[in-house]
């Protein structure tokens, strides 16, 4: 904890390309640390990695954090006490941390060129060792140092790990972690570049941005040890650490990724990255509940909860140190109960467009709004009106096939009879309500000896011009009587073509 005991957590992501999933819940937890806490959530920005920084990731980020409701409180927009937070805008902070652990004694500068490290690596691979400096730069001296700045080399800066004992952590999700210190490396901190590695520009950061939790990957786990070394080498008071399980393919095995992602068993898309999942139509605040109920669970069985509920009861020590298998057939589910419960039919209206729009459709609001209470029961994503209701927005109506008008048990003729009866019956209607619609095809099945399916069926294939889509009697009222009447004349004819 930070001298004023006050919860501060960051996400501190590298801007290597767009928002992954998994690192999306890394956040979300760290985030839920804090404000359960109601302590601070800082975004830092680890740039340091020149070969792989992409320059749109940052607003990325912040965009996809937007969109999931995942707010900072300090970042390079919003500024703060603890800036900048680019670390490429900190590398004087780097620098002079660096150069304080060599003035004592707990990092030296190596001179090793590439060639050299490379066989150093050559020589261990045929000794059986894995690879690593074998620290033939730790103890030079003022004149060899010399001798090697003569030459023109450039150093790195690198740590000097303790080489016995042991180094001990509690890990808030992973519990009691232990390692011998003869197992580590003299990890390089500076590279030749002035740029920090992730390993002093973290401990630095931390420090300074009065970090109190530092929530992260579980991939971190074995440079912890260094770390802690490192905390302890700048006599620093550590942060608590809680390594966070990843998130594994679907079929559990391997980490998440956009190359192997593919399609899950049942043969869904497997989503990878933030953006997708608003692409394909799902609720922010669905896919939080769902990115929640990784790795933790909310007790008393419920699967579905408020974020705010979510806040109130987190506890970072309640989740689970395994990586899981990623649940994405879960998210549709989960989806389907957001945009039933938890909206009204007119906010659902308002997140059907966007999805209408980009099919290419011309939305007009009181269409959408009748629309809406109709689809709400039976979409999962908001990107499924489109195919079941998108008919009602198209300019010009498509009709069906000859084809996907007859119905299970029925023949062309049976099939022609059945809506030019109909046609009688609902020319003579008054009330082209839905109700009134109902009990009058009621009778037309009665009187024919059909089947409730066989007459509501065609209708509904007649006038949306579709198999699946909103319930027929419903869709026929908006529909309206004279382009209802219009359509089922049109299938008689088609099927007296075909
Ligand atoms: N930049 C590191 C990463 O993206 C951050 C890890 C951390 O949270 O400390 O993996």
């Amino acid at each position: 904890m930070t001298a004023s005991n006050t919860v501060r957590t960051r996400f501190a992501p590298s801007p290597t390309g767009a928002l992954h999933i998994g690192s999306a819940r890394t956040a979300l937890f760290g985030w839920l640390l804090a404000r359960h806490a109601g302590g601070q959530f800082v975004l830092r920005i680890e740039d340091t990695d020149q070969k792989r920084y992409v320059a749109e990731s940052e607003q990325e980020f912040i965009d996809m954090f937007a969109w999931l409701g995942i707010d900072f409180d300090e970042s390079p927009q919003i500024g703060g006490d603890y800036g900048p937070y680019r670390q490429s805008e900190r590398l004087d902070h780097y620098q002079k941390w660096a150069q304080w652990l060599i003035d004592h004694d707990k990092a030296y500068r190596a001179y090793d060129t590439p060639e050299e490290l490379a066989a150093i690596n050559e020589q261990r691979r045929a000794d059986g060792l894995p690879p690593g400096y074998d620290r033939r730069h730790r103890e030079l001296t003022a004149e060899q140092e010399q001798a090697f700045i003569d030459e023109g080399r450039v150093p790195v800066v690198r740590f000097k790990v303790p080489l016995t004992g042991k180094v001990v952590v509690n890990d808030l999700v992973q519990g009691h972690i232990e390692f011998d210190n003869s197992t580590l490396q003299d990890i390089v901190l500076l590279k030749s570049d002035g740029f920090p590695t992730y390993h002093l520009a973290h401990v630095i950061d931390d420090h300074l941005m009065q970090i109190s939790h530092v929530t992260r990957s579980n991939e971190w786990v074995p440079s912890l040890p260094v770390h802690v070394h490192l905390w302890h080498a700048f006599g620093w008071e550590l942060p608590q650490y809680a390594h966070l399980p990843v998130l594994l393919n679907p079929n559990g095995k391997g980490k998440l990724s956009k190359r192997h992602a593919g399609f899950s068993e049942s043969g869904k898309q497997v989503l990878v990255l933030v953006k997708e999942f608003r692409e394909a139509g799902y609720l922010p605040e669905a896919v939080i509940n769902f990115l929640t109920n990784i790795g933790w669970n909310f007790g008393d069985e419920r699967e579905v909860f408020d974020i705010e509920e979510a806040i109130e009861r987190f506890d970072i020590g309640r989740v689970n140190p395994a990586n899981s298998a990623y649940p994405i057939e879960k998210l549709d589910w989960l989806n389907g109960v957001y945009i039933r419960e938890k909206m009204s039919a007119e906010t659902l209206a308002g997140h059907l467009r966007k999805p209408l729009e980009q099919a290419g459709l011309n939305v007009d609001e009181a269409t959408l709004q009748v629309v809406a209470p109709l689809v709400q029961t039976r979409i999962k994503t908001l990107n499924d009106v489109v195919d079941l209701a998108g008919f009602f927005f198209k300019p010009d109506f498509t009709p069906a096939s000859a084809d996907d008008l007859i119905q299970r048990k029925m023949d062309t003729a049976g099939m022609i009879a059945m809506l030019q009866h109909a046609e009688q019956r609902l020319k003579t209607l008054d009330d082209w309500q839905t109700d009134a619609l109902h009990s009058a095809m009621l009778t037309v099945v009665e009187e024919l000896g059909l089947k409730n399916g066989q007459v509501f069926g065609g209708l509904r294939v007649a006038v949306t011009g579709q198999k699946v889509s909103t319930p027929t009697f419903e869709s026929m009222e908006i529909i309206g009587r004279d382009e209802s009447l219009r359509r089922i004349q049109q299938a008689i004819n088609i099927l007296q073509a075909g």
